[in-house]
């Protein structure tokens, strides 16, 4: 009788302990599994470092990155989920595939649907040095051609999310189209431009005089000098940090095969961030900013405005100090808002796009079959 009496009171107990955690949300207690798969680019020739995969669920948003293989490993919430790749802050390249999760097992994503997908409308203006446009079809990603003479007509140029102005598209002439380009990068455009493509941000025809003519940049902002040599640059160091991860290294040789090339002489430390830099000089190689907005250029998005998605700073309930930025359907927003995100990237209140400015560049002829490559196809997928 004592004997059941006891067995009652740790049933009793049971239940009473049973009933306590279910009214505490307690994450440890979700039922999880595993997801894995391999990144890789539209036609699946290239794995993709650096993307961040996620699953939303409830308030939580599980997520992990692809390693410079492309592989992940992302534990998630049991049952039927939305799977989302994305790289940069997920508005130009990105793709969603349904998973069933089952509890402690992991599930393989085939390789058919990890493929990242074009979002983005994009365009390129040719140049006499640089063939970025190479390493996008590499992707198996496409562009649109057009000339430097488009890109004073903004509702050409505003149809696009990003364009890359390669190195010598302009000659030696004198670039003046700042007001299109400034209208584009304030309302989300992104650009890439490449050495001698410079004038198109700070003016003039690079003969290295910050105060140049032309340019839609501020000149304290970067200031430019066509004085590079024919050099190799040994060991150049990735001094960012997921620009390291993403590609699986943080050094490089990086081949300067023609002389005259723009050298950044100076750059405002607040506005730029460094991606690549030279080891002996601490010359920048390489650098991004979100930073350009002007006031009186603000209007409608420019290319595909998103369609339906929209990019916000998702802050995590539970871990509020690690802010990240997604694209989610514009639907999921009030559900976002109720636990405190915001609209747009963590690291930019303005609606303005990135830009890339990149000393080195494709070579001439082709291609570059080594590590900058790789360097190229990262700023492809994460303008
Ligand atoms: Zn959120």
């Amino acid at each position: 009788m004592k004997a059941l009496k006891n067995v009652s009171f740790i049933l009793l107990l049971s239940i009473i302990v049973w009933s306590c955690k279910d009214d505490i949300i307690d994450p440890t207690n979700i039922e999880k599994g595993m997801i894995e798969g391999i990144v890789t680019s539209a036609n699946g020739s290239k794995a993709i470092g650096g993307a961040i995969v996620f699953v939303l669920d409830g308030e939580e948003v599980y997520h992990a990155y692809t390693d410079a293989t492309g592989n992940f490993n992302l534990e998630a919430p049991i049952g039927t989920q939305t799977l989302h790749i994305q790289t940069g802050d997920g508005t130009n390249f990105r793709t969603s595939t349904e998973v069933n999760i089952e509890k402690d097992q992991t599930t393989t994503i085939d390789a058919s649907n990890a493929r990242l997908n074009q979002v983005a409308n994009i365009a390129y203006v040719v140049g006499s040095f640089d063939e970025i446009q190479l390493v996008i079809n590499s992707l198996g990603y496409s562009a649109d051609e057009i000339t430097y003479a488009d890109l004073s007509n903004y509702n050409l140029i505003s149809q696009y999310d990003i364009i890359f102005l390669n190195c010598g598209s302009n000659g030696m002439d004198f670039i003046n189209t700042d007001p299109s380009l400034a209208a584009f990068v304030t309302n989300g455009g992104s650009l890439y431009a490449s050495d001698w493509a410079a004038s198109y941000l700070v003016g003039g025809n690079g003969t290295g005089t910050c105060d140049a003519e032309g340019g839609f940049m501020a000149n304290d902002k970067l200031c430019t000098s066509r004085t590079g040599q024919v050099t190799t640059i040994m060991g150049a160091q990735v001094v960012d940090a997921s620009l390291a991860a993403s590609t699986g290294f943080n050094n490089l040789d990086i081949e300067y095969d023609a002389p005259q090339w723009d050298m950044i002489t100076n750059y405002d430390a607040n506005y730029w961030d460094v991606l690549i830099s030279d080891p002996s000089t601490n010359d920048a190689l390489m650098i991004r900013s979100n930073q350009f907005a002007d006031a009186s250029s603000v209007g409608d998005p420019v290319g595909n405005n998103g369609d339906g998605w929209i990019t916000i700073c998702h802050i995590p309930p539970g871990n509020p100090d690690n802010p990240i930025t997604i694209t989610v359907s514009a639907n999921s927003w009030d559900a976002h808002e109720a636990h405190g995100d915001t609209m747009g990237p963590c690291d930019n209140t303005d609606t303005s796009g990135t830009i890339y400015y990149t000393t080195f560049h494709t070579h001439a002829g082709g291609l570059n079959h080594d590590n900058s490559e790789a360097i190229l196809e990262y700023v492809v997928l994460n303008l």
